[in-house]
């Protein structure tokens, strides 16, 4: 018996009347908590048990016109206001997700199977990272501006935005896109991965309960071509905003093609570490490969090959080899596990056919491979493995595994390691390591690749997040961020400013 939570009210049912499955039987449209329309559900499962631990609607084209509309008709009203009131709206939300954080990291290490130390520290936390810099970023926009010969050119909300996120860093991806939205007065229809829902259902709890207004914000549950595809085609949708596979993305691109409106894509990766011959291997190499191994591989950037010169192979290879050996895999509850499981029994057999590919392929194992670690006979758990002597034609170099699976490709000169790392489809993100910080940055200006990290894994929220190539054409975090969500308006005939 499926129960509906009474109009308006938080969706969820609680285990003991669902049957023992916590439910969020519902959307938020309009400021409410909406009853979904199809009845439908999609299961969640915890990735340590590989058991169904909870359902989420599964919502269709109903639902989605429902928030569109809702959207459509909260946009002018939202968009006029002075800015500083929809930054006072979101620093609300800011200080309401604080108290969400607590269960949000519960969901996570269920829904996604990462250890409660990396959702505390990291995947809670993008939440305040992407929102606290956009509310600081917006104020390095230029709204307005006076051209040479006198014209006026301002900046404008593009109007209705649809969201389609992830589930690999799902608060991350959210965070990224709809905080930006709404600061520059867009309005939002979100539609999360129906893999990693509950955080989504958290996240927009803490919007209702900041009170931002009634439509500005509306989240639709549900799957890609059920939901996602209905709402990268509707024609009051202005603007898609997607993260997610390439194919998702090639898809996405056709659907909304029809009106022609903008698609920003941020897809996969194929990332390569490439060290040069004077690079500091002891010192980079692990950080390379545990930031390879963080979130058990399934990052977009994640550096999955790492390309060293011949001449110091053998020492590349044994300190990587040790590296994976001493990366433990274990539960979410585990304080001692550096990673958890992957997220699915899909990309559970997802990756145990790269493992094996490779394998067959001719690649030499040096670490980990095929089945699950010792004593981890349950949920979607994987040897953190590393291949050697990998040529970039085979499949594990070319394709992404988006699991703890490292490939190492030795080279014979500067340029012979530029075209390696050159030569996929895809172009988001590469590593460079040299004692030389001018030389690292010289062989980064020849990588095809919208970012490149000089002798180090990370990157900070100031800066545009996104790729070159079938990486997508997206970019997030920083100024180019808030500004993928506005129009540009010429008033010509030397007008007075606006502002
Ligand atoms: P996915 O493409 O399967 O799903 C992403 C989202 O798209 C989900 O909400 C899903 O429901 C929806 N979707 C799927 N098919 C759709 C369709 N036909 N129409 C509309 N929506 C559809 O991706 P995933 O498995 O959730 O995430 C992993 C992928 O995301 C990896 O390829 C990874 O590299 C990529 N990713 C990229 C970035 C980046 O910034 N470039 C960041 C994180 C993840």
């Amino acid at each position: 018996r499926v129960l509906r939570p009474p109009r308006g009210s938080w969706p969820f049912v609680s285990a003991r009347a669902m049957a023992s499955l916590p439910t969020w039987n519902g959307h938020y449209v309009n400021g409410q908590w909406t009853s979904c329309s199809s009845g439908r559900f999609c299961d969640v499962t915890d990735s340590n048990t590989g058991q169904v631990c909870a359902r989420v609607a599964s919502g269709g084209a109903e639902d989605v016109n429902a928030a569109v509309l809702a959207a459509r008709s909260a946009f002018t009203a939202w968009a006029e206001k002075p800015l500083s009131e929809r930054k006072a709206a979101l620093q609300k939300v800011l200080e309401r997700w604080q108290q969400k954080k607590g269960t949000a990291v519960e969901w996570l290490t269920k829904e996604l199977g990462c250890n409660v130390k990396f959702a505390t520290q990291v995947q809670v936390n993008m939440v305040d990272m992407h929102l606290g810099s956009s509310l600081k970023m917006v104020d390095l926009i230029k709204f307005e501006e006076r051209m040479p010969m006198g014209s006026l050119v301002v900046k404008e909300p593009v109007g209705v935005v649809g969201c389609i996120t992830p589930w690999n860093y799902p608060l991350n991806q959210i965070a990224a896109k709809v905080f930006p939205a709404l600061l520059v007065g867009c309005t939002v229809v979100l539609k999360p991965s129906e893999v990693t829902p509950v955080c989504a259902y958290l996240l927009a709890e803490a919007i209702h309960e900041a009170e931002v207004p009634p439509g500005v914000f509306n989240m639709i549950m549900g799957d890609g071509p059920n939901c996602g595809e209905v709402l990268a085609a509707h024609e009051d949708v202005d603007l898609v905003s997607f993260t997610g596979s390439t194919r998702a993305g090639r898809r996405i691109s056709e659907v909304a093609a029809k009106t022609l409106k903008v698609v920003r894509t941020e897809l996969g990766g194929k990332s390569a570490a490439l060290l040069l011959e004077d690079a500091d291997f002891q010192a980079l190499i692990p950080k390379f490969v545990k930031s390879l191994m963080a979130n058990t591989g399934q990052s977009c950037n994640a550096l999955s090959r790492l390309l060293v010169p011949r001449t110091r192979y053998e020492e590349a290879v044994g300190i990587a080899k040790k590296v994976a050996e001493a990366t433990i895999v274990g539960e979410s509850a585990d304080s001692k596990a550096s990673i958890g499981p992957v997220v699915s029994q899909a990309q559970w057999d997802r990756v145990q056919g790269y493992i094996q590919t490779g394998i067959k392929e001719g690649a030499k194992l040096v670490a980990g491979g095929p089945g699950r670690p010792d004593g981890l006979s349950n949920g979607f758990f994987v040897k953190p493995t590393v291949f050697a002597d990998v040529d970039n034609k085979m499949t594990i170099a070319q394709e992404e595994i988006f699991g703890p699976v490292l490939s190492i490709i030795p080279y014979s000169s500067e340029e012979e390691a530029i075209r390696i790392a050159n030569d996929t489809v895809y172009g988001l993100n590469n590593a460079v390591g040299s004692a030389s910080p001018e030389r690292a940055v010289q062989v980064a200006r020849k990588l095809r690749s919208g970012m490149v990290m000089i002798n180090d894994t990370s990157i900070l929220p100031d800066a545009p997040f996104g790729g070159y190539k079938q990486s997508g054409n997206a970019r997030e975090w920083g100024t180019m961020g808030i500004e993928e969500y506005l129009v540009t308006k010429t008033l010509a005939g030397k007008p007075p400013s606006k502002l």
